[in-house]
């Protein structure tokens, strides 16, 4: 039987690191850029959200935005573009969350959603709406946000006073109960309502079109299709079809548990 524990051990260090990088009391982002390049990023919870600079893009207010925040932005999606969805994949604490509280519930009690609903075309038609909806409601999300619950969660935990008003308790409840604990992968909410994971997924899948960025490939010859790699995918990203198995680009986190779960060696990134 594989080992798990070496792999298990070097995705939590990723999302850890991603936790002192982005949250309280750590907040090593924001640490550094006031610390070392002497810059107010001016916003929190976390030093870095491209969530706002997102919603602002059909307003016009992208560039009226804190000069940190905009920049910061703009280099993360070349870097998703380069690299594909590196934040949800190796550092994102609130998706790693629910994922790894998914596995508390037996599978048997977990939902498919692909078998009820295309989950790809609600994903990036959330995105859409999230973008157009400040055009008309001056919509400002922070309310509905995982990250902003996933930190007040931690600050809770940290000693600080509860303080959650009561969309953001839903939307925890959803977060954490019906798309975490009751999903099958436990990243109902990175599927369907993050607008951060739609964003990034959105670039690595032109940056693969354009040949720039690798992705999940299944080398046909070698895999045997016993579904392991489909199984295991928190974001369901894989799956056989016509007697081949691929990852869907619109959804893969490039996580790399199909590769390691794969008994045959035969998934692989490339271009
Ligand atoms: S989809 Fe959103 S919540 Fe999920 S891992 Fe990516 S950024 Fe984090
Ligand atoms: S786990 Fe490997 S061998 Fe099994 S279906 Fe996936 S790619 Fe093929
Ligand atoms: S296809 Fe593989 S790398 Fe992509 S999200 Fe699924 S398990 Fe992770």
């Amino acid at each position: 039987m594989k080992n798990t524990l070496p792999f298990t051990l070097k995705r939590t260090a990723g999302y850890l690191f991603g936790f002192v990088l982005l949250y309280a009391p750590f907040e090593l982002y924001r640490r550094f850029m006031e610390g070392v390049l002497d810059v107010q990023p001016g916003f929190l919870p976390h030093a870095f959200c491209p969530r706002i600079p997102t919603a602002e893009i059909f307003t016009g207010g992208f560039f009226d935005l804190n000069s940190v925040m905009v920049w910061s932005t703009l280099v993360f999606w070349l870097l998703c573009l380069v690299f594909g969805p590196f934040f949800c994949g190796r550092l994102c604490v609130a998706g790693f969350f629910t994922e790894a509280l998914s596995h508390i519930v037996p599978d048997k009690y977990k939902i498919e959603w692909e078998k009820y609903v295309p989950v790809a075309h609600i994903r990036y038609g959330m995105l859409l709406a999230y973008m157009l909806l400040p055009l008309w409601y001056g919509f400002y999300p922070c309310a509905y946000c995982n990250f902003y619950f996933f930190d007040s969660l931690v600050s809770v935990i940290f000693g600080a006073a509860l303080d959650f008003t009561l969309p953001l308790l839903i939307s925890g409840a959803l977060y954490m109960v019906l798309f975490g604990l009751f999903t099958k992968g436990g990243r109902g909410y990175c599927r369907f309502l993050c607008p951060q994971g739609a964003m990034q997924s959105f670039w690595f899948y032109i940056g693969a079109r354009l040949g720039i960025a690798a992705r999940i490939k299944v080398d046909e010859s070698a895999c045997v299709k016993c579904g392991l790699c489909v199984k295991s995918c928190p974001m369901r990203a894989m799956s056989i079809k016509n007697g081949s198995v691929e990852s869907n680009t619109a959804l893969c986190i490039k996580c790399g548990v199909c590769s390691h779960n794969c008994p045959r060696g035969a998934i692989h990134t490339g271009r």
